[in-house]
């Protein structure tokens, strides 16, 4: 208060003061002064409340009859004030005891709320900064292995693994081949199935699950290689993670990663994975990648450029309810542009991603399977 208000000829009013909770109360009277108001009591004691610190019940209304009032000046004690003449002039005096004041109060909560998810989505608009990547980012890569495994079991539920031992020797080869290229900050793992569907997808803490149907199509080491490098490309991207946090959210994430997966909600993550596909930014930075993976291993990316191109013919000749449906084509179109995107490329020495018989090996690693409950 920083100008004295005009002395109101109302009062002093009437109030009834309560020293402290179950003490018997005392009749006196109140008047607004210049900093606070002035009970006096009998016996000519008088104590001044600040407008500052002063506290009503419930904000007071327009057309409040009475108010009740406690002060910080002196916790415990409480002032009961009947009139509507005082609790008009005490608003005009303590605005912030209005209701307004009390709804501005919590507008402005909101009002900060809605302000930090505006920004947000305005960064993830106008800078590319995705919140579920930066959570991702930070999780341990121990919470991501295991969110990797519930998603890997889940996505492969009722088929095989494929753990032929000469089979999963020629994987390896080409799997530390192609890590060449990806600064070592994955270790990636990638498991076959025993599923004739053909598809290969990257899940999460740097595993991916490539099936027995993709390698039975593919003509070339190069090529098995060029769609193993576009996963490569997702896991290092850290698409999968993300995926499934803004998918399920953090907490049901979380909880996974914690080891909690008897809530049976993420029963299905692997399937909404594998379902949901990427966006096409995701699916180019994943290409981008698998490009400079094949470069750093010195494997030519024409493998992946034909396997484009020879799928989605076949695709077209199957049509929807052929062999091709639910495929790897299926979350990765269009496979025209990005076969030109692949065939733009400059030539440089390459030799292929596995020799005659390591790749022979590695088509035939559904030789001896194992079931998934089964021990490693
Ligand atoms: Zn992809």
């Amino acid at each position: 208060m920083t100008s004295a208000p005009a002395a109101n000829p109302a009062f002093p009013s009437y109030c009834r003061f309560t020293a402290s909770r179950g003490a018997p109360p005392v009749d006196g009277t109140v008047s607004l002064g210049a900093s606070g108001i002035e009970i006096d009591l009998p016996g000519g004691s008088r104590h001044i409340w600040t407008y500052g610190k002063l506290r009503s019940e419930e904000p007071i209304r327009r057309n409040a009859i009475d108010v009740l009032l406690t002060s910080g000046d002196e916790p415990g004690a409480s002032l009961f004030v009947q009139g509507a003449g005082f609790a008009a002039a005490l608003r005009e005096r303590a605005p912030r005891l209005s209701v307004r004041a009390a709804w501005l109060r919590e507008k402005r909560m909101w009002f900060f709320i809605l302000a930090f998810v505006a920004g947000l989505i305005a960064a993830v608009y106008l800078l590319g900064f995705s919140p579920s990547k930066s959570i991702a980012q930070h999780l341990p890569n121990s919470w991501r292995e295991r969110l990797g495994d519930a998603t890997r079991s889940s996505m492969t539920k009722g088929h095989k693994e494929c753990v032929d031992p000469a089979g999963l020797a020629a994987l390896t080869l080409l799997t530390e081949r192609l890590s060449q290229g990806a600064s070592g900050s994955i270790p990636f793992h990638i498991h076959v199935y025993d599923w004739p569907l053909m598809n290969a997808f990257a899940v999460p803490g740097g595993q991916i699950v490539l099936t027995s149907g993709l390698l039975d199509k593919s003509e070339s080491p190069d090529e098995a290689a060029g769609v193993l490098a576009h996963e490569m490309g997702h896991g290092i991207e850290l698409h999968p993670e993300s995926a499934i946090i803004r998918g399920v959210g953090l907490g049901a994430t979380l909880e996974v990663m914690l080891g909690n997966t008897t809530g049976g909600g993420l029963a299905n993550v692997g399937l909404m994975l594998a379902q949901l596909g990427y966006s096409r930014s995701a699916e180019r930075e994943a290409d981008k990648h698998a490009l400079e993976l094949l470069k750093a291993a010195d494997i030519s990316p024409k493998g992946l450029g034909n396997f484009f191109t020879r799928v989605t013919k076949m695709e077209a000749e199957d049509g929807d309810e052929g062999p091709g449906a639910y495929s790897w084509f299926r979350t990765h179109p269009p496979a025209a542009e990005r076969a030109r995107v692949v065939s733009e490329q400059k030539d440089y020495p390459s030799s292929p991603a596995l020799s005659a018989e390591a790749w022979q090996n590695l088509k035939s690693v559904c030789k001896k399977t194992r079931d998934p409950d089964q021990a490693e």
